[in-house]
């Protein structure tokens, strides 16, 4: 049986007026499971118009309720976590223990924004004049925006919604169309949490469906997390209109390995790294870069093993590594090996010789390509597919230039034995999170989340101060006890 899937709009299942819809596939079978509507400007208006009547209770409501709401929701996350994450792995493709990881992610910055009357405390300043106070206060934008990635169904929309809704904003979520359901669960959940109706809403769709919400007015800030010419486009249109946006694009993870690394853990944090979730995430591995040709042929031959030896299958059986997201994703990532080896690079392990792709399914194997070169487009494109690519490079500052001049700086790592070493790397590399011995460095929800370079644009990086930074604007207020100090003043006031 195909579900039908729906918007939540208002608190309530609206089929959408468009009369388009999406296929939703299960990547371990390539069957359709559900189909679900693609919003046009109608039905974006219409939730709109839902948070934008929501919104002023909403934000008047105290932050200690507002609290409230999220503590409520903390709890139900937890107790339908395992469905959150069968979800996620039933449209995703993803193992569930990592669905389950990912609902963890998630639950954590509602935990974080749980702390909002804190996070909303403003300055007080005490006789900035004779009789004078100042103070700043943090006020809600009104309606705000999430349009979101295929590969994070929960955890994405949850490094937005809890803090945009803690800060006093009502919220519209466009999340990807490939993995609708899991945002219609949180939905729920929200409004069993009892979150008013209106404030928090979804819309399904693609491009239609996000142009609405960049030419709506009435939308006055939008995140947005997926690929970095999606999230330019959004940057650029939302900030002609005058919206704030913050937009999370693509990346190219570089893991240096120094020639004093534990080579094994290496392999093995790069194997989880660069495999896990079949290399669907802004944070994977995809690039090793070895300094010197001892190093580089020790982490070849260890990886070389372990990927031959990746446990691929259903993810409800929770393997190592799942099926990718849709069929035209999976040829994508097919088209980019041919390619590599086109290009002259030493395919080590071929994922698409692997036995799971005679399964039913989107299944790929993992792919090691070696002597990777910098000129080559498998190398400056991402791939966001089960391959990594080691570059060889003579030395410490060969490495980092090579991180500094690509592209994308998400996140990066360096393996080494050397606190020197990693020092001078983390201070001088130009990338936004950087891990020591830490495949991936994806930052806990009380700190913020982000790239530099194409990896991201907009200066405010997802959830933690800057998330409650990007959904407040500061208000200074001046204020004079007792009222008038006598006469007409023509200059510039000043402290006397
Ligand atoms: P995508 O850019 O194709 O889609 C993201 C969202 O944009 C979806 O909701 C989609 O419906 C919408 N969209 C797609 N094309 C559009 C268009 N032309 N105009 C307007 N909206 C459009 O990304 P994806 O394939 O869903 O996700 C994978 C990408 O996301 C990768 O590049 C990955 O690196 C990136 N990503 C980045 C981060 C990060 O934190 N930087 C996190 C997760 C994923």
């Amino acid at each position: 049986m195909t579900r039908q899937l729906h918007h939540h709009i208002g608190g309530r299942e609206r089929p959408g007026s468009s009369g388009r819809h999406g296929d939703v596939y299960d990547p371990a079978t390539g069957h359709v499971a559900a189909h679900v509507p693609l919003a046009d400007a109608g039905d974006v208006r219409a939730a709109v118009d839902a948070a934008r009547a929501a919104f002023p209770a909403w934000a008047a409501t105290p932050p200690l309720q507002r609290a409230r709401v999220l503590f409520r929701l903390r709890a139900l996350i937890e107790r339908d976590s395992d469905a959150l994450a069968r979800t996620i792995t039933a449209e995703h493709g993803k193992t569930l223990s990592d669905a389950r990881g990912e609902v963890t992610r998630g639950l954590e910055v509602v935990e974080f924004a749980s702390g909002i009357p804190h996070l909303l405390k403003g300055e007080h300043s005490a006789e900035v004049g004779r009789g004078v106070d100042s103070w700043s206060e943090r006020a809600p934008l009104g309606v705000v925006a999430g349009v979101n990635p295929f590969n994070f169904p929960v955890m994405v929309p949850l490094w937005m919604a809890p803090v945009a809704l803690a800060c006093g904003n009502a919220f519209v979520l466009k999340p990807s169309e490939k993995v609708p359901s899991a945002a219609l669960h949180l939905a729920a959940l929200l409004g069993e949490a009892g979150l008013p109706e209106g404030v928090f809403n979804v819309v399904h769709g693609g491009r239609e469906a996000v142009d609405a919400l960049l030419e709506d007015g009435r939308v006055q800030a939008l995140s947005f997390v997926g690929s970095t010419p999606v999230a330019r486009y959004l940057y650029e249109r939302g900030s002609a209109a005058g919206k704030r946006v913050q937009a999370l694009g693509g990346a190219k993870n570089h893991a240096v390995v120094l020639p004093d690394a534990d080579l094994g853990a290496a392999a093995d944090a790069l194997l989880g790294a660069g495999y896990g979730s079949a290399g669907e995430r802004c944070m994977a591995i995809s690039v090793a870069v070895c300094v010197g040709d001892a190093t580089a042929d020790g982490l070849v031959a260890a990886l070389a093993e372990k990927v031959e030896a990746l446990r691929i299958g259903p993810g409800l059986d929770d393997p190592d590594m799942g099926p990718l997201v849709d069929a035209a994703h999976r040829e994508r990532v097919r088209g980019y090996i041919d390619l590599g080896v086109a290009e002259g690079a030493t395919l080590v392990v071929d994922g698409r010789a692997h036995a799971c792709t005679r399964r039913e399914g989107f299944f790929l194997g993992g792919s090691l390509f070696d002597r990777v070169t910098p000129e080559m487009r498998i190398y400056r494109e991402e791939i966001f597919g089960p391959v990594l690519c080691v570059v060889r490079v003579p030395d410490f500052e060969s490495a980092l230039a090579l991180v500094d001049a690509h592209e994308y700086g998400n996140g990066t790592a360096v393996f080494t034995r050397s606190g020197g070493a990693a020092r001078e790397f983390a201070r001088r590399v130009q990338v936004g999170m950087v891990g020591i011995n830490v495949p991936i460095p994806v930052p806990m929800a009380f700190h913020s989340f982000g790239g530099w370079k194409r990896s991201l644009f907009g200066p405010l990086h997802m959830h933690g101060p800057d998330g409650v930074r990007f959904y407040t604007r500061l208000k200074t207020v001046t204020a004079r006890w007792p009222e008038g100090a006598g006469g007409a003043e023509f200059v510039m006031p000043t402290m006397r």
